[in-house]
């Protein structure tokens, strides 16, 4: 028997995250968008009613929330605006290194201060010359006695301008590809480290990304995340979880689109009839729906596999292109059902479609998580 059910934990997740999300987040999303800038206001009350950090264990300061009941939140905050909403849940992104390979005295170190003054992290992998391929990265990790030398530059970094610490991906030996790649902790105020380009962008306007520059940053021995040259398989696995939660992402856009769409073509009059009773969108918004439903199906399942200890690298690539695709679909249907309105900045319709590019985009992009679920696929 599955259960379908949210138990009244979950549901009273749900809620205080819809209620948060209505209140703070819905009301400023067009004009973040307009104007894009820091939601440290923002932020600062997520970190109050206890909607960040969520999967980090209670220990380290974090919610201590499964994959799953974590969906629930994001699905909610990301349905207000998926900008801001990626500026609050950043560090299940940054920290997911530390939490998979760092050590107790790691986690306790770095972790537990950031999460009680609500700070935010980064997640530095992608590089100009290696993207999809990041085993490709250049930036250099010299050991010289007790201490790592940094040398390089990172760019597309989510939070990078606001980040009071990064996880920073680098090689000892580029010839060594993936047997080559630490993973680092680098605090802010490390000399060396400066924040480069930030990148101005078509949706997701309130999202900062940039560049990171390393200039000789000295990073303690103690600093490396498990062993020297395990740091690919820590990044991997750190993208498995980010992926179940960029899906969630997708859920919470689309769903945001179709409400509106349904909302609207219940109004809006052509022909002495509202737009839903013409077949052809009446059809569009059923798919719409089903399309939502499915993703988000396939979204918890993938979290559920991770919640119980399983494998899910998988169920994470196929929830993430599988979701961020409908979410791509829905958009772009929401606006057809506004017609011209739907064009115009008047309507939300029109963020949501510019916001759901990205998604297809970042976290790998969907070409490579049909490459990661193929592959597990055909290795059986
Ligand atoms: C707004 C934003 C935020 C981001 N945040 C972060 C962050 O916080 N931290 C971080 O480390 N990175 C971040 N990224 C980087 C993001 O993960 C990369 O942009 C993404 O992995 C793709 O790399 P690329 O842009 O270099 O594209 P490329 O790798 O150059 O890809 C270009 C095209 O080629 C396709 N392609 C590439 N290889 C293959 C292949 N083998 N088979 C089929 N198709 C292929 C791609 O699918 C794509 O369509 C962010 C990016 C953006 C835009």
């Amino acid at each position: 028997m599955i259960n379908f059910n949210l138990s009244e934990e979950q549901r009273a997740l749900q809620n205080l995250a819809r209620k948060f999300s209505m209140k703070e987040i819905s009301p400023v999303a067009l004009q973040y968008d307009k104007e894009p800038a820091f939601p440290e206001e923002i932020i600062k009350k997520a970190h109050a009613a206890g909607l960040m950090n969520l999967t980090c264990p209670r220990e380290y300061g974090g919610q201590g929330m499964g994959l799953v009941n974590a969906s629930l939140i994001t699905e909610e905050m990301n349905a207000a605006c998926v900008a801001i909403s990626g500026m609050i849940g950043i560090n299940s992104l940054a920290c997911g290194p530390i939490l998979i390979a760092g050590s107790d005295e790691q986690k306790r170190s770095f972790l537990i201060p950031l999460n009680q003054a609500g700070q935010t992290a980064s997640f530095g992998l992608t590089e100009r010359e290696a993207g999809s391929d990041a085993a490709g990265l250049k930036t250099l990790a010299k050991l010289e006695g007790d201490h790592y030398v940094l040398n390089g530059q990172k760019c597309f970094i989510t939070n990078a301008s606001y980040a009071a610490l990064y996880t920073i991906f680098a090689t000892i030996d580029p010839a060594k590809g993936t047997k080559g790649i630490c993973g680092f902790i680098v605090p802010r105020e490390s000399p060396g480290l400066s924040i480069g380009k930030v990148e101005d962008k078509m949706g997701h306007r309130a999202l900062n990304v940039a560049e990171v520059n390393l200039e000789n940053v000295i990073v303690p021995r103690e600093n490396l995340l498990g062993k020297e040259a395990e740091g690919f398989k820590i990044a991997m696995e750190t993208l498995d979880e980010g992926r179940v939660n960029i899906a969630t992402c997708g859920v919470g856009l689309a769903r945001a689109a179709f409400e509106a769409a349904l909302d609207y073509a219940k109004k809006r009059v052509q022909f002495g009839k509202p737009i839903g009773t013409f077949q052809a969108l009446n059809f569009m918004l059923a798919d719409m729906a089903a399309a939502v439903d499915s993703a988000r199906l396939l979204t918890w399942y993938a979290g559920s596999l991770a919640d119980a200890g399983k494998r899910f690298t998988r169920e994470a690539a196929q929830a993430k292109f599988y979701a961020t695709d409908v979410a791509m679909r829905v958009t772009t249907d929401a606006v057809q059902i506004y017609g011209g309105y739907g064009y115009t900045k008047d309507y939300a319709v029109e963020k949501y479609m510019r916001d759901a590019k990205l998604q297809q985009i970042f976290e790998g992009t969907n070409q490579v998580n049909r490459i990661v679920a193929g592959g597990a696929l055909m290795r059986g």
